[in-house]
């Protein structure tokens, strides 16, 4: 019933010539662009390694797990933490995972990983408070009301002017001074970057049990950004949704990315690529178990 993840290897690499020649032949099988290929990505010997020699244990746990333990969100034993990259982020982001998510499944935890200083996942219904944030907060999520990426500093600018107008007196935390530093910013000048967008939620859960967090009232009110344009590579394609739906370490890659470019208006050279190093290797994986014919993407990425 199961095949050790050394056994899958061999056998793929046997399965190698045959992968080739079907990949010419059956071209409609094969995904017309692997947005994954051209990564700047650390070496990913050490979960070649890892993959080899199986589960290993967590640390913290004691838990067997391939890779990281998905419960206390370290690498195991036989992926020494200083062996994996370490992605600085422009900005924080909180992830809101819903309970009912499966830890074992869920890509949010490639973000805590990755970029630990950067990153928090919360379990629903126990989130923070974002309401006096909501001039440097923004919700990541599709819907009537989202804007994209590149409108993010208009509204959020919108955001500051509106409330310096209607301004409490009894909330003395709200800054004037930076109303004014805004207002006297025209946005369409290159050299100005708009106002600073802190930090970025992220909703992790299956798109049918989504609906209960986003209409949950601390979220309401939020600047909600869409990320139109990407495609998934997510093994775990959700039936019937059209595959501009991501899972949730790539929408947070897709995100910075075009923050990058968009918002910081600085050149993409590469600096976030890592928050996929576990992604595109688990992708590959399943990539190439597809091709081999075995069904073992469970076993080989838990
Ligand atoms: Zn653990």
């Amino acid at each position: 019933m199961s095949v050790s993840p050394s056994a899958f290897l061999k056998k793929n690499e046997e399965n190698n010539t045959e992968f080739v020649e079907t990949k010419q032949s059956q071209a409609t099988f094969i995904a017309p662009e692997d947005p994954l290929q051209n990564l700047c990505l650390a070496s990913q010997e050490i979960l070649q390694k890892a993959q080899q020699s199986g589960r290993s244990k967590c640390l913290r746990c004691g838990g067997s797990r391939m890779f990281y333990c998905y419960t206390c969100c370290v690498p195991v034993e036989n992926v020494p933490v200083e062996q994996i990259p370490l992605v600085k982020l422009p900005l924080k982001i909180d992830i809101i995972k819903h309970p009912n998510e499966t830890d074992g499944k869920s890509t949010a935890i490639h973000a805590k990983l990755l970029a630990p200083e950067f990153v928090n996942i919360y379990t629903y219904p126990c989130i923070p408070e974002y309401e006096e944030k909501d001039h440097e907060v923004a919700l990541i999520f599709p819907g009537p009301q989202s804007i994209s990426i590149k409108d993010i500093s208009f509204h959020l600018q919108k955001r500051i002017q509106n409330k310096g107008k209607t301004d409490d007196p009894k909330r003395p935390s709200f800054k004037h001074k930076k109303t004014e530093e805004w207002e006297s910013c025209d946005l369409n000048d290159s050299k100005c970057k708009g106002p600073t967008l802190r930090k970025v939620i992220f909703i992790d859960s299956t798109w049918k049990q989504t609906n209960k967090i986003i209409t949950d009232e601390r979220l309401q009110g939020l600047l909600q950004v869409e990320l139109k344009t990407r495609k998934t590579c997510f093994w775990r394609h959700q039936k019937g949704k059209p595959d501009t739906f991501l899972s949730t370490i790539e929408a947070i890659y897709y995100f910075l990315v075009d923050y990058h470019t968009d918002i910081l208006k600085e050149k993409y050279k590469g600096q976030y690529d890592n928050l996929l190093f576990f992604y595109s290797f688990m992708y590959q994986l399943i990539k190439n178990a597809k091709y081999a014919g075995t069904n073992q993407t469970t076993k080989l990425t838990r």
